[in-house]
């Protein structure tokens, strides 16, 4: 689940803090002095240099910088922070003795949304850090935004866990990953047994809460910072074990089916006793073989879980994938 976790908005706070940099420390300690009037969390440093690495150690949003300044000016510094990757935009404000036309395109150019000549108009600079907010306010809102429609994009919307277009995408780059550093890689096919005796018996809505709880009920049963639950049909599952071999991975499958097994799933049509199938594939214990392909490994889960459903259901059957050995049987 670690893209869903790590989806986190940046907040832009109700005083967002700016990064001041200026080298006169008189002109330093009056700018600072009135902008925190002003509302504003300040923080001041003496020139580009002090404000790259404070930049480089956590998120303003803020930046109100001078233009000259020794060792980095406030164009060099302007340009060194629209080449980082932060956490959210920096709305850049720059300072300047200077007036004339072609300074003024080149501080813009490097990187600054807005200018103010010296000496400052206090109230002036105060309304144009204020334009600023609401550019701030609006990259953060679309940033939201843009984060929902990313978990919405690659979520289940009933079940809440990844949608077969995720797994699609991902499976490879685990796979990938495990051939690489050679680990193992486990996949269950899970599939709810009789599922549409249960739609039929109790209508779609109980069946909805029965996909819902055995959802949750896999995704509780699982490492919650290296496997992952996907939806890859109406009532079929994915779950994928990363760095787990076979002997795990069928411990794993056998402790969700016995949790589902166990307890009915209460539903809006009554308690609905639920067992459920599982294929486990596995790659070999030092990673997956040079030619296996995602394809493959979700072929041979659906397979075993086919035998699965065959030798009479709630059950688990697994193959591991390495050559010349038998596929096996268990529960
Ligand atoms: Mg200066």
């Amino acid at each position: 689940m670690s893209e869903l976790e790590s989806v986190t908005a940046i907040t832009v706070d109700s005083s967002p803090t700016i990064l001041l940099a200026e080298d006169d420390p008189v002109t330093r300690m009056l700018m600072t002095r009135f902008l925190k009037k002003a509302g504003y969390e300040v923080e001041a440093v003496a020139n580009g240099a002090e404000a790259l690495d404070k930049m480089m150690s956590r998120y303003y949003p803020m930046l109100v910088t001078d233009w000259e300044m020794p060792e980095m000016d406030g164009v060099a510094l302007c340009k060194a922070v629209r080449n980082l990757r932060l956490d959210g935009y920096v709305y850049a404000l720059l300072l300047t003795a200077r007036d004339s036309k072609e300074h003024i395109i080149a501080g813009l150019e490097a990187g600054a949304d807005d200018y103010l000549i010296k000496p400052v108009h206090e109230p002036e600079l105060i309304a144009r850090l204020n334009a600023g907010r609401r550019i701030l306010d609006l990259e953060q809102s679309l940033r939201a935004a843009n984060q929902r429609n990313r978990i919405l994009s690659i979520t289940d919307a009933l079940t809440g866990a990844y949608n077969r277009r995720y797994l699609m995408e991902q499976l490879p780059r685990e796979l990938e990953r495990c051939r690489r550093y050679a680990y193992p890689l486990s996949v269950l096919m899970c599939d709810i047994d009789h599922f549409k005796h249960i739609n039929d018996a109790c209508g779609h809505a109980a069946g909805d809460d029965v996909l819902q709880q055995f959802a949750a009920r896999a995704q509780n049963s699982i490492r919650s910072n290296s496997d992952w639950v996907s939806r890859y049909g109406g009532e079929e599952f994915l779950i994928v074990l990363p760095e787990t071999e076979y002997q795990g991975a069928v411990v794993v499958a056998e402790k969700i089916r016995a949790i589902i097994a166990a307890t009915p799933f209460p539903t809006r049509a009554g308690d609905a006793v639920v067992t459920a199938s599982f294929g486990v594939a596995s790659t070999g214990s030092s990673g997956p073989d040079i030619a296996l392909k995602v394809d493959a490994l979700i072929r041979t889960a659906d397979e075993c879980l086919y035998r699965s459903k065959q030798e009479g259901r709630n059950r688990t059957c697994g193959h591991e994938i390495v050559a010349c050995q038998a596929l096996m049987a268990h529960g």
